[in-house]
């Protein structure tokens, strides 16, 4: 993947409308982005983004964006780490007003400009990384890296069947005494 372009930190969003501005596959600098760094064991290669401005047909001022890294976590099963995948889309707007006159509040997420203009793209996709962490890591169900995969889980659900039922064998006692 082509990351040479750098994802800039703050963008005059009227600017990047009236542009139809796009960045392809840009890296997000990881010294920017420490809250996301800190929240994992590391990141394996870079953070890249795709996003865009546009203006829809309601004229809503849009960003868009998909942004996708690899991340280190710890599989809370078997204590080992694991590469997992994030990927966070979304479409935001500051046209709050706007939308909500066009009743589309549902269609949307809202950011806000600061007094200049700017909105940091940084924040918002560092914010939407981390909250497609998830709350509880584990290797999927059936990798077999997964040091825990079948045998220590089943052995808890198993294990009280598995052990002789008292009543089952009085039962099969009393049986086998009829006539
Ligand atoms: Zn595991």
């Amino acid at each position: 993947m082509d990351t040479k372009v750098l994802l800039p930190r703050e963008i005059d969003l009227d600017k990047c409308i009236t542009a139809n501005a796009r960045y392809e596959s840009a890296r997000l600098e990881l010294e920017a982005i420490p809250r996301l760094v800190e929240s994992v064991v590391r990141l394996e290669g870079p953070v890249v983004a795709t996003v865009s401005f546009e203006r829809d047909l309601n004229s809503m001022r849009l960003v868009k964006g998909k942004v996708e890294a690899d991340v280190i976590l710890v599989c809370e099963r078997c204590n080992e780490e694991f590469v997992h995948h994030l990927c966070l889309e979304f479409v935001l707007t500051p046209d709050y007003e706007r939308a909500k006159a066009c009743n589309l509040l549902d269609k949307y997420e809202f950011i806000d400009c600061n007094d200049a203009g700017k909105i940091d793209l940084y924040d918002i996709i560092e914010d939407g990384l981390i909250l497609e962490i998830p709350a509880f890591p584990r290797h999927d169900e059936d990798d077999p890296a997964c040091s825990r995969t079948g045998s220590e889980w089943s052995y808890g659900e198993v294990a009280p069947e598995a052990k002789e039922n008292p009543f089952a064998a009085l039962a099969a006692l009393k049986g086998s005494l009829k006539p």
